[in-house]
């Protein structure tokens, strides 16, 4: 990018006007005004985390938030899916086809997902389904995650320790768009919307586009966001 052209600076932007043209950028510290005739938001989604005791000692080392991405990682080995929806019974499908076995791990007795998505799940014998349980605590060693302490979610004192290497959140992500709330049409989860007809990148200003994982709860993949800026 710099070789045509492109100024780069790695500072946070604390804040954009896209009432006034040309658009407004502030960045934090002394950096001052940014103003544009364009924008590209770029600015991505973040996985939600559980928090749960232990965590932060086994964030990489054993959990993960993508399961397409570090599923292969965990062959023949006992996995845990956390989570309720579509994504999570996707995750465990997907799991089941490298891993020795799956537990699905939910709070709810009922299910975000397509009752075609649970009908899988139910007839795939790799995956055990834990309904009524949270994670109270992760387990690990000097390996990384060797399991979790599982609980009933309105009764703390009903557990059960649970064994595996490998566990995936699937608990929703949070698209990075705080910065343009109540300027660009969003839905109800922040991902930034394209309304213009024809268009797949812009947003519902013109001159303003997004692409990547801010505006994509789908795939949420590297390729597909470089793909979508492309666009
Ligand atoms: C554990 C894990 C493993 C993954 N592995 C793979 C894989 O193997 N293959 C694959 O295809 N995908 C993988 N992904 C997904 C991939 O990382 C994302 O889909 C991709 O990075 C999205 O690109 P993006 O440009 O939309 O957003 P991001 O890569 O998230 O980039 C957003 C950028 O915007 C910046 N930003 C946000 N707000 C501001 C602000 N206010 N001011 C300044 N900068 C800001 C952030 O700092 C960040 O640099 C993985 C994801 C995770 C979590």
């Amino acid at each position: 990018a710099e070789r045509f052209g492109a100024d780069i600076r790695e500072k946070l932007v604390e804040n954009v006007d896209l009432s006034t043209r040309p658009f407004r950028c502030q960045l934090g510290g002394e950096e001052g005004v940014i103003e544009a005739d364009s924008i590209i938001i770029a600015t991505g989604a973040t996985a939600r985390w559980l928090n749960a005791p232990e965590e932060q000692a086994v964030k990489g080392n054993g959990i993960s938030t993508c399961a397409v991405c570090d599923g292969a990682l965990y062959m023949d080995e006992d996995v845990a899916v956390v989570g309720g929806g579509d994504t999570a019974l996707e995750d465990a499908l997907f799991l089941a086809r490298f891993a020795r076995s799956v537990t699905l791990v939910h709070r709810r007795e009922d299910f975000r997902a397509s009752a075609l998505m649970l009908e899988r799940v139910e007839q795939e014998p790799k995956i055990t389904v834990k309904t009524f349980r949270q994670v109270q605590r992760w387990m690990h060693d000097a390996s990384g995650l060797t399991g979790a302490v599982l609980e009933h979610p309105s009764d703390h004192t009903v557990t059960e320790t649970l064994s595996f290497t490998g566990a995936f959140l699937a608990i929703g992500h949070d698209a990075q768009s705080t910065l343009f709330k109540d300027q660009l049409a969003m839905d109800e989860d922040g991902y930034i919307l394209h309304t213009r007809p024809g268009s797949s990148t812009m947003t519902s200003i013109p001159g303003v586009f997004s692409c990547g994982d801010v505006s994509d709860r789908r795939y949420r993949q590297a390729v597909t966001a470089a793909g979508h800026g492309c666009q």
